[in-house]
C-alpha cells in the first residue's frame, strides 16, 4: 500500500502551503478590518480579490474541477489534500482559489448539464471568478431533506417558465456578486414518479419578482464570508425556456449528482479545520498555566489532544478511501462511503472544536479566536447537504439488505 501522493499533488501542496503562509493567513485580519469599513458587510473585501488574482497567477485555481476543459483536471484523491489545506482558513482560502461552495457544485452542474449558451453566459464568468452563484432548493414550509416535498412551481407559459415559491438558507445569496441562482422546483407535480416532478432553471439575480428578503443566521453568525444564507422569494419570476438546465423532470437526478462531490469537499475542508483546532489547542496548552502547571501537563488535556489526533487520522483515511473510490468506480459506486464520511466528519470535527473551545476558556467562545465560528460551521454541516439521520437511514438500509 502506497500512502504517498503523486508528484503533481505534492508539488501543488507545497505551493499551496506557501500561498497560505505568505498571503492567506496574513489577509485574515485585513479582510476583517476592510469588511467593517465597507458600505455593506455582504460586499467582498478588496483583499479577497487580490488573493484571487494571486492564486490565479500561481495556477492555484479551479483545482476542484476534474474536467480539464474547465479546471485543473485533478482527481478527487489529488484534490483531497489540497482542499484539506484550504480548510485551515475556511473563510478565505476556498474563495481565493475559486473552490468555494456553492459555486463549485454550481459550476459542476453547468459543466455537466448546461448547454453551450448557458456555459458561455454563466459558467465562464464563474470559472473566471468574476461572479458568484447560489443553489436554491430548501423551503421553510416543507421538510426539504426529502426533496420530493418541495413546492416551488416552475410553470411553462409559452416561451417562458414562471417561478413561484419561497426558499431559505440559500448560501451565498446575500453577496451582491451572486448573479445567478440555480432553482429547483416542480414542473409536473402530478407525475406518477415523484422523482420526475422536479426541474432546475437558471434565474438571474436581477429578474423581476426575485427578492432576497433577509439573511438567516447560523448559531447567531451571519457568515459574511460565505455570502450569508438568504431567504429568497420568487414571485412570478419569468425566465426564457432556454434557462432550463438539462431536461424537464431531470431536476432530482441533477441534485443527486451535485451533492456527491460537494459532500466530500466539505469533509476535506473539515479535516483542515480540525488540524487548525489541534494546532491552537497545543499552542494554548503549552502557553497557559493553572494551579501550578501548564495546561499541557493535565491528563485530561493530553487525552483531548491524543483523541483528536487519532480521530483526524481515522477520518482522513476514510475520506481518502472515498476519494479514491469516486475516481475509480464513480460517485455512484462510492455512495456508501460518501454517506459514511458525511455522517462521521462533521460530528467528529465539531467535537474536536468543542474541546478546543473548552481549552481556550472564555477566549474559546470569543471573536479573538476562530474556534467558536469554526464549531458553528462544523455543527451546521450535520444539517446542510442532508441531515445525519437521512444518511444513517440510507446507509443502514444498504447494510441490512444482505440479511433480509
Ligand atoms: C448553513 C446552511 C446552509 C445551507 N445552504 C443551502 C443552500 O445553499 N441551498 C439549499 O437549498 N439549502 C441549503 N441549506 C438547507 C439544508 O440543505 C437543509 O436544512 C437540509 O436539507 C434539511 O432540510 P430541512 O431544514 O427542511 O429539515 P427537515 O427536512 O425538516 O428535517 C428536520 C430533521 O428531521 C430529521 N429527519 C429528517 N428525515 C429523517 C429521516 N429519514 N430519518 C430520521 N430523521 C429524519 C433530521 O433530524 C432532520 O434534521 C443550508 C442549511 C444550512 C443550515
Amino acid at each position: 500500500m502506497d500512502f504517498a501522493f503523486d508528484a503533481r499533488t505534492e508539488e501543488l501542496r507545497e505551493r499551496l502551503l506557501a500561498f497560505l503562509t505568505e498571503h492567506v493567513y496574513p489577509a485574515e485580519a485585513v479582510a476583517q478590518e476592510q469588511r467593517a469599513a465597507l458600505d455593506s458587510p455582504w460586499q467582498t473585501p478588496p483583499v479577497v480579490d487580490e488573493l484571487k488574482a494571486q492564486a490565479r497567477r500561481q495556477g492555484l485555481w479551479n483545482l476542484f474541477l476534474p474536467d480539464e476543459r474547465y479546471g485543473a483536471g485533478l482527481g478527487n484523491l489529488q484534490y483531497a489534500p489540497l482542499a484539506e489545506l484550504t480548510g485551515r482558513s475556511p473563510q478565505l482560502a476556498p474563495t481565493a482559489l475559486n473552490c468555494a461552495a456553492p459555486d463549485t457544485g454550481n459550476m459542476e452542474v453547468l459543466a455537466q448539464f448546461g448547454d453551450e449558451q448557458q456555459r458561455k453566459q454563466w459558467l465562464e464568468p464563474l470559472l473566471a471568478g468574476e461572479i458568484r452563484s447560489a443553489f436554491a432548493m430548501t423551503e421553510p414550509e416543507v421538510a426539504s431533506s426529502d426533496a420530493t416535498n418541495i413546492t416551488t412551481r416552475i410553470e411553462r407559459d409559452g416561451d417562458s417558465y414562471v417561478i413561484t415559491g419561497r426558499k431559505w438558507y440559500i448560501s451565498g445569496a446575500m453577496n451582491p456578486d451572486c448573479r445567478i441562482f440555480i432553482v429547483m422546483g416542480k414542473t409536473d407535480p402530478g407525475h406518477a414518479d415523484i422523482r420526475r416532478q422536479q426541474s432546475m432553471v437558471l434565474v438571474p439575480r436581477d429578474a423581476p419578482g426575485l427578492t432576497v428578503r433577509r439573511a438567516m443566521r447560523v448559531y447567531g453568525y451571519e457568515d459574511h464570508y460565505h455570502g450569508g444564507h438568504a431567504e429568497v422569494v420568487f414571485d412570478g419570476v419569468r425566465v426564457p425556456v432556454g434557462n432550463l438546465v438539462g431536461e424537464e423532470g431531470g431536476g432530482f437526478a441533477i441534485a443527486q449528482a451535485r451533492l456527491g462531490p460537494g459532500r466530500i469537499h466539505h469533509c476535506m475542508r473539515l479535516i483542515g479545520m480540525a488540524e487548525r483546532a489541534i494546532e491552537l489547542m497545543c499552542r494554548r496548552a503549552v502557553s497557559r498555566t493553572a494551579f501550578g502547571k501548564p495546561l499541557a501537563g493535565q491528563g485530561v488535556v493530553q487525552e483531548w489532544i491524543a483523541d483528536a489526533r487519532v480521530a483526524v487520522e481515522q477520518l482522513r483515511l476514510l475520506v481518502l478511501k472515498t476519494a479514491w473510490l469516486m475516481d475509480t468506480v464513480g460517485n455512484k459506486g462510492a455512495h456508501t462511503e460518501i454517506q459514511a464520511i458525511k455522517i462521521a466528519t462533521p460530528r467528529t470535527v465539531a467535537d474536536i472544536l468543542d474541546r478546543a473551545v473548552q481549552l481556550h476558556g472564555a477566549g474559546g467562545v470569543s471573536q479573538d479566536f476562530p474556534l467558536a465560528e469554526l464549531w458553528a460551521a462544523a455543527r451546521t454541516l450535520r444539517l446542510a447537504d442532508g441531515p445525519d439521520e437521512v444518511h444513517q437511514r440510507s446507509l443502514a438500509r444498504r447494510e441490512l439488505r444482505a440479511y433480509r
